[in-house]
């Protein structure tokens, strides 16, 4: 029989058992940083399922190698999820992993532990028919990414020295191939001020009124932003407003503001900062601070691996051989041709092709990106197994080229 058939009929004999371990996650809450349970069941998991190694990194991602080829691919899902938020929301326990009418339903069915699930069933599919010769192929179940995205694939890459040619994404695309997103960056300004008292505020200089003016001219930044065709369009928005004063009856002497910048193909942090220095500037307020944000959250193991809160965008070209094998692959394994498309979202590619221009990235997931954070996520069953086909019949493609 075509290895092709085989691998979608092999995905279609698992795809029960693959909604019943993506329903066994949902009952293992992991949200960031809280991954720990989550990734030692997963290590179990995969050991059982045959990988030729499994471990954790010094961050709590759980790594699952198969074959040792001198090339490198691997799969990434992330294995943390954000809280339910308001339970009144919910028509169903969202920790309770119900299969029911086809789906799965669940916190972090789509966003994103189904991707983990498909992978698995995918690296037993690839074992079973021998799909793989030529590569080394990384099954990542990634930590942290709802709370930073890529930063447990930057610490993969710089730490751990895992460099693959391709990453494949496994966030929810419903079923489409995405080849691309925009970056974003989080940048604080702060402007000073002199106090006074507040029954003579001609004596004092007003942080608010400074801040307020830069938050101004950031409206009219976000008018004029670019526009790319694959992408759309560069955006800003301010998002936190604080000040200081001695009291309530004093005119305050420190504002913050905080914006929310998602840069379009062709936009970088160095152009974001520039950006801003001139609203400052054009609001009289050449003196205020702009700052790129760093996180510095520990991990569940208890490192803490900081980074600068700028999250690249990447575009793999339209005439990509990854994109070109991807394609062909998803037509052989699922019998029709795939819509290729974007996310809306940010994922680990932001530090991968983002920040490693030289490791490309792409992504098909089962679920779709609109269930992401909402109450009431469930994901398809049938994409469970379409997902799992796809990645392995990815991965014999890439072989067989
Ligand atoms: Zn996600």
């Amino acid at each position: 029989m075509e290895i092709y058939q085989k691998i979608r009929d092999l995905s279609l004999k698992y795809e029960t058992e693959t909604a019943q371990l993506l329903s066994k996650m949902i009952q293992i809450p992991s949200f960031s940083g809280k991954e720990k349970n989550m990734a030692n069941f997963l290590k179990t998991q995969m050991e059982e399922s045959g990988f030729d190694h499994v471990w954790l990194d010094d961050l709590g991602s759980v790594i699952g190698k198969i074959g040792n080829g001198n090339r490198v691919i691997a799969f990434d899902a992330h294995i943390d999820t954000v809280y339910p938020g308001n339970l009144e929301n919910w028509n169903f326990p969202p920790h309770a992993g119900k299969i029911e009418d086809g789906k799965i339903w669940g916190r972090g069915a789509s966003d994103q532990l189904g991707g983990m699930a498909s992978m698995i069933t995918a690296a037993k599919i690839i074992k079973e028919l021998d799909l793989n010769q030529e590569f080394t192929i990384y099954f990542v179940g990634s930590v942290m990414e709802e709370d930073c995205d890529g930063i447990a694939w930057e610490h993969l890459i710089e730490e751990d020295n895992i460099r693959p040619e391709l990453v494949v994404s496994t966030e929810p695309t419903s079923l489409k191939i995405h080849r691309g997103q925009r970056g974003r960056m989080e940048i604080s300004i702060e402007a000073t001020g002199i106090s006074c008292h507040g029954s003579a505020p001609e004596r004092g200089n007003n942080a608010i009124y400074k801040i307020a003016r830069i938050a101004l001219e950031i409206e009219k930044l976000n008018n004029e932003l670019t526009v790319d065709p694959f992408l759309g369009k560069g955006t800003i928005t301010t998002t936190i407003l604080r000040s200081s004063s001695p009291s309530q009856c004093a005119v305050a002497d420190y504002a913050y503001l905080q914006v929310d910048r998602r840069l379009t193909h062709g936009e970088d942090k160095e152009l974001a900062v520039r950006q801003l220095h001139e609203c400052c500037r054009k609001a009289g307020v050449t003196e205020a601070k702009v700052k790129i944000l760093e996180y510095q959250q520990a991990a569940y193991t208890g490192k803490v691996y900081p980074v600068e809160k700028y999250y690249p965008t990447w575009v793999l070209p339209e005439n990509s051989s990854y994109l070109e094998q991807a394609q062909a692959a998803y037509k052989l394994a699922l019998g029709k041709k795939p819509i290729t498309d974007k996310w809306t979202f940010s994922t680990n590619c932001v530090s991968i092709m983002g920040k490693h221009p030289e490791i490309k990235c792409l992504g098909l997931g089962p679920g779709d990106e609109v269930e992401a954070h909402a109450p009431n996520e469930k994901t398809r069953v049938s994409d469970l197994s379409a997902a799992a086909a796809f990645y392995a019949a990815l991965v014999a493609k890439m072989n067989r080229n």
